[in-house]
């Protein structure tokens, strides 16, 4: 081993390489002109076995940046396909990221290291392989943020600033590379890659490395197959569940941004609601709002019928048996996905034994939110800080609804719901205060991280985001200010692919 070369004293491996030809495209990251590391994700390093402190060195930063290969590192561009809005495009692949290998992590999980923005592969379709700096910034705040809530996600590594520029809608930009953490790559598209261009032995090859890899009490099983799909659907409804309590629009939600461990995955035009509406959507290219916030669970659940699709041939030889066993998994979703999710809203109005009603009670609240134009997060939040028999602190509460005095009988409904409730104020609060964010990443603020980082590469932004994120559920007053919702003239309406 050329020690010099091995990234923090960590060896990469590639199970993904060892498979057959068809699933990825070998190649390497092309050079960057002068690498900058902007921001080093230290915690998630140490948690990865590497030396933060080797990153941070200029060995460690052309490591990072694609300069420099690490030691057993075996860099490939990985195939996928995907129904994009809908649409079959039977070919997608990482057009601007290269999967370097895989580390274990302290648990001896496997994750891949990933560069995202290392340069053209032969899934580029045209497009320069690069990122702007600005959705990696974005990238790394989002992502690390999710992660604080405690939801499933791909993880930052690094943020890196190339000393290169890119053409982006706008013109120049300054370019960036994201070095991501996931504990897989594999997306429903990677199914669908081989499923729906006819090559089903390739599906078996990958159903058995994702079970090898991640399910690996299923191997050699007798229904191992149906068991990985039912998992699938598990993970992924449970994802959706925890989206939509804190507001989470993921914007593009097609079948290759569908992970297959149920991590959220690929930061493009995402956004968290401000002022509450189900209907919500900020993605510029997402016109017919099919990808809404209340969308979502109809979405994720459509886009496992594509995986069960490909799944068919190996779950029955009966292709009837197959598919009522698909059907029946697939009917588990909205049943798996809404007792998670009605579970986390009894949760967010401080009920702790829920009984009937209380989800009605829950969605009632929404509605007064929905009609009063009242901030999601803060909502929440105010409540959790209310005690359960005195109103007389309800005015920060009453303020956030256009008209105050509508949310009066359902603060009155809840304060009886709550007397038959076993906990104590103070318990209660506490336990709301956990699963209610003071802090979420709203629109205006990725965006002033991601335009100062942009214009003049000012990171300032990014660093305090980052920062308070990582504390979504304590207070920190000293940063009120990103707090708040956005002013009229502060609101982003409307978000981008991030590219
Ligand atoms: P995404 O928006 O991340 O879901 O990407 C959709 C597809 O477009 C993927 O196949 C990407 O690899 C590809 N893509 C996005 N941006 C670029 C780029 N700058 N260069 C090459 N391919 C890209
Ligand atoms: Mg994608």
């Amino acid at each position: 081993m050329n020690r010099q070369q091995a990234l923090g004293g960590v060896e990469l491996d590639n199970s993904y390489a060892r498979l057959p030809g068809q699933f990825h495209q070998r190649t390497g990251p092309a050079p960057v002109a002068a690498p900058r590391l902007i921001r080093l994700n230290h915690d998630l390093a140490r948690s990865l076995g590497i030396e933060p402190e080797t990153l941070e060195r200029p060995a460690g930063v052309e490591w990072l940046a694609g300069n420099r290969p690490a030691v057993g590192s075996e860099p490939l561009a990985m195939a996928y396909a995907g129904h994009q809005f809908g649409n079959w495009v039977p070919q997608l692949g990482d057009g601007r990221a290269l999967l370097l290998g895989e580390v274990f992590d302290r648990d001896g999980v496997r994750r891949d290291l990933q560069l995202k923005g290392s340069g053209p592969t032969r899934f580029s379709r045209g497009g320069d392989g690069r990122a702007s700096i600005g959705p990696v910034v974005r990238e790394y705040i989002a992502s690390e943020a999710m992660a604080a809530l405690g939801i499933p996600t791909t993880r930052a590594l690094a943020a890196l600033a190339t000393g290169e520029k890119v053409l982006r809608r706008d013109g120049p930009e300054p370019g960036g590379i994201l070095c991501r953490v996931a504990r897989s790559h594999v997306r429903v598209g990677t199914f669908e890659y081989f499923g729906r261009n006819g090559d089903p032995d390739s599906v078996r090859t990958l159903a058995d490395y994702v079970i090898d890899r991640h399910h690996p009490d299923l191997a050699g099983q007798a229904g191992r197959y149906a068991a990985l799909f039912e998992r699938v659907v598990g993970a992924t409804a449970a994802l959706v569940a925890r989206w939509m309590p804190v507001g989470f629009i993921h914007g593009v939600m097609n079948t290759d941004n569908t992970s297959i461990v149920g991590e959220t995955i690929d930061y493009g035009p995402f956004g968290f609601i401000d002022a509450f509406d189900p209907a919500t959507v900020y993605s510029s290219i997402d016109r017919g709002g099919r990808y809404a916030w209340n969308q979502q669970p109809k979405v994720a659940h459509w886009n496992l019928a594509r995986l069960g699709e490909c799944l068919l041939p190996l779950l029955d030889e009966s292709a009837e048996a197959a598919l009522e066993r698909a059907n029946a998994i697939l009917e588990t979703f909205p049943r798996a996905f809404e007792t998670r999710f009605h579970a986390q809203l009894c949760a967010k109005i401080g009920i702790d034994t829920p009984r009937e009603g209380d989800v009605d009670l829950a969605f009632d609240l929404l509605g007064h939110m929905h009609e009063g134009r009242a901030d999601l997060t803060l909502t929440f939040r105010r409540l959790s800080a209310l005690p359960g028999d005195d109103d007389r602190a309800d005015g920060p509460l009453r303020e956030l609804f256009d008209q105050p005095s509508a949310v009066d009988g359902w603060l009155a409904r809840w304060r009886r719901r709550l007397q038959g409730e076993t906990r104590g104020d103070f318990d209660r609060q506490a336990a709301m205060q956990r699963v209610n964010p003071a802090f979420v990443l709203r629109n205006h603020l990725a965006q002033w991280a991601a335009d100062a980082a942009v214009e003049h590469l000012d990171f300032a932004p990014m660093h305090r985001l980052v920062d308070v994120l990582a504390r979504p559920f304590d207070d920190q007053p000293e940063h009120a200010d990103l707090a708040r919702p956005p002013e009229p003239e502060e609101r982003v309406l409307e978000t981008f692919c991030g590219t």
